[in-house]
């Protein structure tokens, strides 16, 4: 059975207060057990270090991002090598922002994914389609090309989870399935069966229990509920 995950992707946002405040809340909710539940909070790098000294131990950290390879000179980048000193278990790839706003490839997030995975991270890699995209009908051709360039960089699913995540699918869990059948057809069924392909985009505490009983929705990425302390209503509905 593929655990429920819920990764709380709190974006370019927050202040140390704020954070601390966060974390606080996070601590003190009783969620349902580890069994039940993967939790992954993913803050800005600069608070990774003190999300990583505060946080209970029973959540897990990412990053939201990291260069393609080995660092080097590279500024402004901060490379996966580092993450994997600083104790950081699990790493964002391919978000939508990232794709859309700074022009990521699907090459490039695909190089990520295997540089990342090859230095013992986990990975997050979202795939999805634009407004156009969908309008063309060609969201599937998208998220399976986008797919097929990060499984080609996978040997071992065991440590991705892969995030569908457009704003305009919510409740429709149509294309989990087609990504389970494309996993199926192109990787192999142990992959397509045990790989969680968790939603993202706009995931709240009013719409998560309908969206998590559907039967391919396995977890969430969460934005913006993962700075309220709604995220813990959405942790919840794990079960
Ligand atoms: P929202 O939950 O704010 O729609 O963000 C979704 C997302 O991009 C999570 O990575």
């Amino acid at each position: 059975a593929r655990k429920f995950f819920v990764g709380g992707n709190w974006k370019c946002n927050g202040t140390i207060d704020d954070v601390k405040k966060l974390v606080k809340t996070l601590n003190e909710v009783e969620v349902p057990s580890e069994d039940v539940v993967e939790v992954v909070v993913s803050p800005p790098f600069v608070f990774l270090p003190l999300v990583k000294a505060l946080l209970r131990s029973d959540f897990a950290i990412a990053a939201q991002n990291c260069w393609v390879r080995k660092g080097g000179a590279f500024t402004g980048e901060i490379s996966a090598e580092m993450l994997v000193n600083l104790g950081i278990p699990w790493v964002i790839l391919g978000h939508s922002e990232r794709r859309s706003l700074l022009g990521e490839s699907n090459d490039f997030v695909a190089d990520k994914v295997g540089y990342a995975l090859s230095q013992g991270l986990k990975v997050i890699a979202c795939v999805g389609e634009t407004l156009e995209q969908r309008e063309a009908g060609s969201t599937m051709d998208v998220v399976a090309a986008q797919t097929k360039a990060i499984a080609e960089k996978i040997t071992y699913w065991t440590n991705v989870v892969l995030a569908y995540e457009p704003v305009w699918a919510i409740g429709t869990g149509k294309v989990h399935i087609g990504l389970r059948k494309w996993l199926s057809a192109n990787v192999n069924a142990e992959v397509a069966s045990s790989t969680r392909i968790i939603y993202g985009g706009s995931v709240n505490a009013a719409n998560c229990r309908e969206l998590a009983a559907q039967p391919d929705i396995d977890g969430f990425l969460v934005g913006g509920a993962s700075l309220k302390p709604e995220f813990v209503e959405i942790i919840k509905s794990a079960t």
